[in-house]
């Protein structure tokens, strides 16, 4: 990572702490590797991502429905799933100053990366990303269960559950978002790879031999809901995996890229995943997971497409993406519907009845929107502390809205001001606002 690239992400970490985005997990006892807490602006924006996810991945169709399963399930999903035996990354230790790598991720013909060392690594081993605990008081063997590293089986095995519930038929698709945890070798560029992190994934089972065909639509789908999210365009491109990068389970796969301050990484994978989950759940629980065409009279295995995205780290790719240094100030240019505060509302001075005029406004705003009612310290540092939030508009009431009725309506990029009459908020902000 260059020197520059380094300061980026300094100055972002340290401004999610300031305004309250992300704090590190634990922090009074000296914090914990790769945990990290959303604090009042986090959450809201984390949300926010979310809604817009199953906006558009739920309520805008009409062949997908949504789950909410379990984090702990039977062991036998895992093997299954293939996850026992095989999901591992392989690593290696530095044998001079024992810091370990995934073996991919370095290359071990040149010198150690932390201390210089030449021909210093050990031999890679397989190691199991899984978390493993124990349910019910017993440690042994048998009451091993894992706390799941992806969403994703948990919508294969209610796969009949979902389709006889909502009567689809296919194609169709279920999406979930939830927490996953997989024990990193190496955890870091903050919340870009970390232990624990919320998935929001979406299976799409279709018959086979139209697979290639759906699998082009969600790639294509899923490039473009970037736009929804605000994000650069030249910033993504997408990353299509060779025939050695493909996954045990893939026929086709595609990452979203998107380049970063410490180069181009992934923040989405499409996966054409065939019938393998569903044939591999079929031969492990014993139980039928064939679908019946009830016009062409064939049962088969559904072959699934996947869409799997990280909400962590498309929160970072936005704040990312959003922060920009100007001369006088520092903004977030977030998307409106991603902001956390859509709206501050300001007394330009803290007296002649405009503290409560503005708190009226306020108050007729929430409940709607988040808003932020600020009347402390001089306008221009108000503005700032809201920049910083990445607040699209700061509403004033002034001296003329005394008289006329009307607040300065301030835009966060432009900082261009206009006058709105109160009446007109309402309707003003609906439309500057809508998803
Ligand atoms: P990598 O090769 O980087 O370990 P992956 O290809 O195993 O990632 P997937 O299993 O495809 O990742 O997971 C789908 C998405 O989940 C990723 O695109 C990413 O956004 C998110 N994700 C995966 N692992 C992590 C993690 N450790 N921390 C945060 N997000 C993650």
């Amino acid at each position: 990572m260059g020197a520059q690239n380094d300061k980026t992400m300094d100055k972002l970490i340290s401004l999610a702490k300031r305004r309250g985005f992300i704090f590190q997990s634990s922090e009074i006892y000296g914090g914990i590797n790769s945990c990290y807490d959303y604090g009042p602006l986090g959450i809201e924006l984390k949300k926010n991502i979310k809604e817009l996810w199953w906006q558009s991945m739920v309520y805008e169709r009409d062949d997908i429905e949504g789950v909410d399963a379990s984090i702990l399930m039977h062991p036998k999903v895992w093997e299954a799933s293939g996850h026992v035996d095989g999901f591992t990354d392989p690593m290696v230790d530095c044998k001079q100053c024992k810091s370990r790598f995934r073996e991919d991720q370095i290359d071990t013909q040149k010198p150690c990366p932390v201390c210089g060392t030449r021909d210093s690594f050990t031999e890679a081993r397989q190691f199991n990303l899984m978390f493993k605990t124990y349910m019910g008081p017993v440690e042994d063997s048998g009451h091993i269960v894992f706390l799941r590293p992806e969403t994703a089986q948990g919508i294969y095995v209610n796969f009949h559950n979902v389709r006889e519930a909502a009567r689809q038929k296919l194609p169709f698709g279920i999406a979930q978002i939830g927490k996953a945890f997989r024990n990193e070798i190496t955890p870091g560029n903050y919340i870009f790879r970390t232990r624990e992190f919320e998935q929001m994934e979406m299976q799409y089972f279709v018959k086979p031999g139209e697979d290639d065909e759906w699998f082009t639509y969600w790639k294509e789908q899923r490039f473009q809901w970037y736009d929804r999210l605000g994000l650069r365009r030249e910033k993504l491109r997408f990353h299509g995996h060779a025939q050695d990068e493909l996954a045990h389970y893939a026929k086709k796969a595609f990452d979203i890229e998107y380049e970063f301050p410490f180069g181009w990484h992934e923040i989405e994978g499409i996966h054409n995943r065939t019938d393998f989950d569903l044939g591999r759940h079929k031969e492990h629980s014993g139980k039928d997971l064939r679908y019946y065409d009830d016009q062409s009279k064939e049962r088969f295995i559904p072959y699934i497409i996947e869409t799997s995205i990280g909400t962590d780290r498309t929160l970072l790719t936005c704040l990312i993406d959003a922060y920009t240094e100007e001369e006088e100030r520092v903004v977030l240019k977030l998307a409106p519907s991603i902001a956390p505060i859509k709206v501050a509302v300001f007394p330009l001075v803290k007296r002649d009845g405009m503290p409560e005029i503005a708190k009226n406004i306020a108050a007729d705003l929430r409940g709607k929107y988040r808003v932020f009612y600020d009347e402390g310290g001089s306008i221009g540092r108000r503005y700032r502390r809201q920049d910083e939030a990445g607040t699209p508009y700061c509403l004033t009431v002034d001296t003329q809205t005394m008289e006329d009725q009307t607040v300065t309506v301030r835009e966060r990029d432009s900082m261009e001001q206009e006058r709105i009459k109160m009446d007109d908020l309402q309707a003003y902000l609906e439309d500057k606002l809508k998803f």
